[in-house]
């Protein structure tokens, strides 16, 4: 605790926190635009005042000190990377320190941490080399996870169909605030195993800039052979019937869950794996495959009944082709589609 740890060894510890902050990853969940990032300084326009000057604020990427040199924001709030983010997130110190803790994995109560995240920095960085378009696995922690949700956006919220709302979202632990290579802004989707155990995560663009293949990044490293989204809540929902009912997607999920079918899962993809289907055969007796409204749902519904026919019940619910899917569906029709089966 502080209270046991002298001043300077405190301060020291401060000092290997502000050190693991990335300055761009940060400034970036604060709110600010990057234009420029040379050697020393990370550039752009001041958020704290909210100027338009593109290099009127300036971070030092070493020690994350910053100047605004438009109206001198540094000088009413502290030039230091706590001030900032005490002003910007309006929190107190300790929990600033404690947003920097969750953000950079170093904890400046604990001295393995830092030689911990030392090495988690190491393998992101080869990670990184290998695959940019995929999350660093470093980040699947359910410490990261909890500084995610402070940063999740509105874009499923005001989604045209899905009218999610906060609660449900808050429900399916939706984060944000993830920035990819490319610097678009991502919401991010955690991913658990049928123990609810956090495996990876999915992570949405949300600016829709990204190229139509890469609207959804995965989890570098993530094999979803053997993983059903959202199995370890819905088996809890299955009833005497034991009955999970199969979607592609994660909208889906959390549209049917919506609607009151809280025993669904998503395959996350059109074709439902051989791991996938011993998930199924190992947890329900009865399964609904209710997949999306184009050739591919279509196809990938006749595959499974071939695959798992004298293994499973399986019960193929087919949308017109209308291009549409059940994340795309009013409560009404979910209901007028899975009511009777059920
Ligand atoms: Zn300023």
């Amino acid at each position: 605790m502080q209270s046991q740890t002298s001043k300077e060894e405190f301060n020291y510890r401060l000092d290997k926190l502000r050190e693991a902050v990335d300055a761009e990853q940060l400034l970036r969940i604060l709110g600010f635009t990057i234009t420029r990032i040379t050697e020393k300084e990370v550039r752009g326009p001041c958020a704290v005042h909210g100027g338009d000057n593109k290099t009127a604020f300036r971070m030092n990427r070493d020690t994350k000190r910053w100047v605004c040199f438009s109206h001198n924001c540094h000088e009413d709030i502290g030039f230091g990377v706590i001030d900032l983010i005490k002003h910007k997130l309006n929190m107190t110190f300790t929990e600033a320190v404690r947003y920097l803790e969750s953000i950079t994995g170093v904890n400046v109560h604990d001295d393995s941490s830092y030689i911990e995240y030392k090495r988690h920095k190491d393998r992101q960085e080869v990670i990184q080399q290998a695959d940019n378009r995929k999350i660093p696995p470093a980040l699947t922690d359910e410490m990261y996870l909890k500084s995610f949700r402070k940063f999740r956006s509105d874009y499923f919220n005001i989604e045209k169909n899905g009218e999610f709302s906060s609660e449900l979202l808050d429900f399916f632990e939706i984060g944000g605030g993830y920035v990819d290579k490319f610097g678009f802004q991502r919401d991010v989707i955690p991913i658990r195993d049928t123990y609810g155990r956090l495996l990876a995560y999915s992570a949405r663009d949300i600016t829709d800039k990204a190229d139509e293949d890469y609207k959804y990044l995965l989890t570098e490293g993530f094999d979803k052979d053997k993983v059903l989204y959202n199995l370890f809540r819905a088996k809890g929902y299955m009833g005497a019937s034991r009955t999970i009912i199969v979607v592609e997607g994660f909208k889906s999920v959390w549209n049917l869950h919506r609607a009151g079918y809280k025993n669904t899962v998503a395959c996350m993809g059109s074709r439902i794996t051989a791991g996938q289907q011993h998930l199924l055969y190992s947890t329900a007796f009865d399964v609904i495959i209710l997949f999306d409204g184009d050739k591919a749902g279509v196809e990938g519904t006749i595959r499974a009944l071939d695959a798992m026919k004298d293994k499973i019940r399986v019960i193929p619910l087919f949308l017109p082709y209308t291009g549409k899917d059940p994340g795309d569906l009013t409560v009404e029709e979910i209901c007028s589609i899975i009511g009777n089966i059920i």
